[in-house]
């Protein structure tokens, strides 16, 4: 079987419609036919200023999403990133091997420091992206399933690896990214141009997987929707009406030529009343699940732990290699 590996980071307390249409759904429908690793990168989330009390219960609020969404911890190997301390021990190897002018040409470093002052952002968030490859390259995966705008970091890894083989031996897997084109881009009801994102400036565009279905429900009626009558799918003329229909056929599995068939002649207020319905079908047995295992988080611990243990049986043995071609001491 080949090897996937997948993250998301815990920056909010749920996660929204994009991560699961985008995200989740696929992770849970690869890990039937690949040997599928997930984890929540924790040591990211502190590359900006963090809360601990609110990072702790995020990452088991993330942690109880990706089960509840289907990601099963029994066939896939699920665990919080901290836990395996191998992710941060390659990270200082890689760092040693990546130029400063190197990383400083990753564009995700330059968006996110802007926002923050580039003076003020951290040393971490700069190095993130080498983190990041050593989060792939620990498990020598065939593939890591990114969106488009990870392309740069998955590149960065694969030079890392090769850059690291041809200095001191074959040792890393040169993993490909897995673009997925089929995936559903999910757009903020309110700016239906800009994408759905957990940090969006205000929650009113989101639709959670965790919010109350009251809440959901009155978002989807109060989406952006454009001038003119006509339901019709067309991102240029009608982005807030095409986004209405993406959702509402990712989550009912029906064409979006259907839909348009089926509305025809009907108003706005009809599509969303009846996606609200869709989306609260789907979304609540997950919410519900997920509020169970979060009502137990000893439980939920045991279960990463378990999870912790088994990524270190991959990552170890990769990290040992590392370590003796580079030409540290053995420790034992
Ligand atoms: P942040 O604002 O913190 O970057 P985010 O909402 O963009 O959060 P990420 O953690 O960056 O979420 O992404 C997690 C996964 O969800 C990635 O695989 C990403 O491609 C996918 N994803 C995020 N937003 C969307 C979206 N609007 N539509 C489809 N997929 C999305
Ligand atoms: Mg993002």
């Amino acid at each position: 079987r080949q090897r996937i590996l997948s993250g998301m980071q815990p920056s909010a307390g749920s996660l929204h419609l994009g991560n699961y249409l985008g995200a989740l759904v696929h992770w849970v429908r690869l890990q039937e036919t690949h040997d599928a690793v997930f984890f929540i990168p924790d040591l990211h989330a502190i590359t900006v200023p963090q809360d601990p009390a609110e990072l702790m219960q995020r990452t088991r609020t993330t942690a109880a999403q990706y089960i509840a969404a289907g990601v099963d911890p029994d066939r896939a190997t699920l665990f919080v990133q901290s836990q395996v301390p191998e992710h941060a021990q390659l990270a200082w190897v890689l760092n040693c091997l990546t130029g400063f002018g190197e990383a400083s040409r990753m564009t995700q470093f330059k968006d996110k420091a802007s926002k923050q002052g580039t003076d003020s952002a951290s040393v971490g968030l700069f190095t993130y992206p080498i983190l990041q490859a050593a989060d792939i390259l620990l498990y020598q995966p065939d593939g890591v399933p990114v969106g488009e705008d990870q392309r740069q970091h998955v590149e960065l890894s694969r030079d890392l690896a090769q850059r690291f083989n041809t200095r001191f031996g074959e040792t890393f897997v040169v993993p490909q990214p897995f673009i997925q084109k089929e995936t559903a881009k999910i757009y903020d009801l309110q700016n239906p141009t800009a994408k759905m994102s957990k940090s969006a400036p205000s929650p009113a565009g989101l639709v959670n997987l965790l919010d109350d279905p009251k809440v959901t429900t009155k978002r989807i009626k109060s989406a952006v929707t454009d001038a003119g009558t006509e339901i019709r799918f067309d991102r240029e003329e009608k982005p807030g009406i095409s986004n209405l229909l993406a959702i509402f056929s990712s989550l009912s599995g029906r064409s979006i030529a259907e839909l348009e068939d089926e509305y025809a002649g009907r108003m706005y207020g009809h599509l969303k009343v009846d996606l609200a319905d869709v989306v609260a079908e789907t979304l609540t047995p997950i919410r519900n699940r997920a509020e169970e295992l979060l009502s137990d988080p000893a439980e939920l611990d045991r279960l990463l732990a378990k999870g912790a243990a088994k990524a270190r049986e991959l990552a170890a043995p990769t990290l040992a290699e590392v370590y003796a071609r580079v030409g540290f001491l053995p420790a034992a």
